[in-house]
């Protein structure tokens, strides 16, 4: 897509000042790429330079985390935090430990969490952090230790009102402990709103665990309904088997779907009879194994070492793993396969040109920033758990969760519509995230 012509020396500017960070570039056009129009109706976010001032993160930090390992070597990694935008609230997102990760991977992540937090309707700004750290195939010791040297210098940046870190990729449950028994210890204070993800014994939430595959799921059946349709009978491909596919394919299933394949770097398992969500939670959130052991356990089931899992023929897809791993070639595949829904819950897993094939197609799609902001959302509602001191029962965490879910689908259609551009749901998330975000930074002035 074009971007607007008020809108492009913008940016240029955001590509020459950040040389080489190719997914925050392309995070970045998508966004602009929906905001001409409302330029025209709002002329004062253009005489504030709104669009300009929301492109530059308030503050990055970037540090060294030196460890130890289990044979007594040093090593040394890179951690950082992109405070992007706190106009909404205190910066808030997760932490990737990953070795794909550098700058431009976490200002990309950081510049979509400001919308994204936006559309939840809670008061939260976007953020993002992490390391070039490898959790696989360290042992617990490990991790403990890199977590601690991690927390060691992030301590000072962060705070219940400042900003609040939560997981992402490679960060879950057990690193969030030694992330906050270490923020306690160094600065003597109990303060559960430091963090979000936390065990339930020590300050969590119920349904966080399960809130970026349950709300991801949620907003994808917003989009049937839509079509008079539902997740009844549907065949569904969900990649990863990380904590957002695990819990994307719980809640298939509760709603009457059957997911037929699930993945992880190395290669996908089909399975046709359904994914056995047991035996998946068994590998990956007790072993620590690899997907391909599925396998070793139902003979029916095919393991596909360095397979695509797009090509699998199905009904709706949920990609569920990492940024761009659906392009162009995937896209029209799902397509002709008879995909008519996308719901992603990982964070811009379709390329552009994989973007244009689905709103070619007129399928149902629901970018990440929208369908994916469940996680976040009940982040917020451990913070608020958290500030009152209480804690809610699931059924009650869940109902909330999926009224967030309906409205933030309710917001994305309805500003697609008014905006011009009827279900598109990149448009209409892309204008509500930034508009909110935008009048609260023009009530601010210029800082
Ligand atoms: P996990 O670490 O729990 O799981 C990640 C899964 O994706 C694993 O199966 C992993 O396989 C696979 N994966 C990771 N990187 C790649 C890669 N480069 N190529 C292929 N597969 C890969 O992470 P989450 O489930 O928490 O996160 C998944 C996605 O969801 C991310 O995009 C994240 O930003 C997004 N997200 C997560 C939220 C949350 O609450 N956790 C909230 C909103 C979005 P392997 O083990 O082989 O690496």
């Amino acid at each position: 897509m074009k971007i607007d012509e008020k809108v492009e020396p913008i940016y240029k500017e955001v590509l020459d000042r950040n040389p080489g960070e190719v997914e925050f570039h392309q995070a970045v056009r998508e966004v602009l790429e929906s905001l001409g129009p409302v330029l025209v109706k709002h002329p004062e976010f253009a005489d504030h330079k709104i669009i300009e001032r929301i492109c530059e993160p308030e503050r990055q930090i970037i540090f060294r985390v030196p460890w130890v390992d289990d044979s007594g070597t040093v090593q040394i990694n890179r951690g950082f935090r992109v405070e992007f935008n706190s106009a909404l609230g205190p910066y808030k997102g997760g932490m990737r430990f990953h070795p794909s990760v550098y700058l431009g991977i976490i200002k990309f992540l950081g510049f979509e969490q400001i919308f994204k937090n936006a559309l939840t309707g809670l008061p939260i700004g976007g953020g993002k952090g992490g390391s070039d750290f490898d959790p696989k195939g360290k042992s617990d010791d490990e991790v403990m230790r890199f977590c601690q040297s991690f927390m060691t210098e992030l301590y000072r940046h962060i705070g219940e009102n400042t900003d609040v870190p939560a997981g992402d990729i490679g960060v879950g449950g057990r690193e969030i402990g030694y992330l906050f028994g270490q923020y306690k210890r160094i600065t003597n204070r109990w303060e559960a709103g430091v963090l979000t993800g936390k065990g339930l014994d020590w300050g969590g939430s119920l349904v966080r665990t399960e809130a970026t595959g349950y709300g991801a799921t949620f907003f994808v059946d917003e989009m049937l309904k839509v079509r008079n349709d539902s997740f009844e009978g549907k065949k569904c491909v969900v990649s990863g088997s990380g904590n957002v596919s695990i819990y994307t394919i719980e809640k298939i299933a509760q709603l009457g779907g059957t997911t037929v394949a699930c993945s992880d770097s190395n290669g996908y398992i089909y399975d046709e009879k359904g994914i056995d969500l047991e035996l998946v939670k068994q590998i990956k959130e007790v072993e620590r194994r690899r997907i391909k052991v599925y396998a070793e356990t139902y003979k029916h089931a095919k393991y596909i070492s360095g397979g695509n899992i797009w090509d699998v023929p199905c009904q709706v897809a949920m990609p569920s793993a990492t940024q761009n791993e659906i392009n162009g070639k995937d896209a029209e595949k799902l397509v002709q396969n008879g995909c008519i829904a996308v719901g992603e819950g990982a964070n811009m897993p379709t390329t552009p040109e994989g973007i244009k094939v689905f709103l070619d197609a007129k399928i149902a799609y629901g970018p990440g920033k929208a369908a994916n902001a469940g996680g976040v959302a009940t982040s917020a509602l451990e913070m608020q758990q958290n500030a009152c001191r209480d804690s809610w029962t699931f059924d009650y965490t869940e109902k909330r969760l999926q009224d967030i879910m309906k409205n933030i689908h309710a917001t994305c259609y309805e500003t697609a519509d008014e905006y011009g551009a009827p279900g598109n749901y990149v448009t209409g998330a892309n204008i509500a995230g930034f508009i909110k975000a935008a009048n609260a930074m023009v009530a601010f002035g210029v800082i």
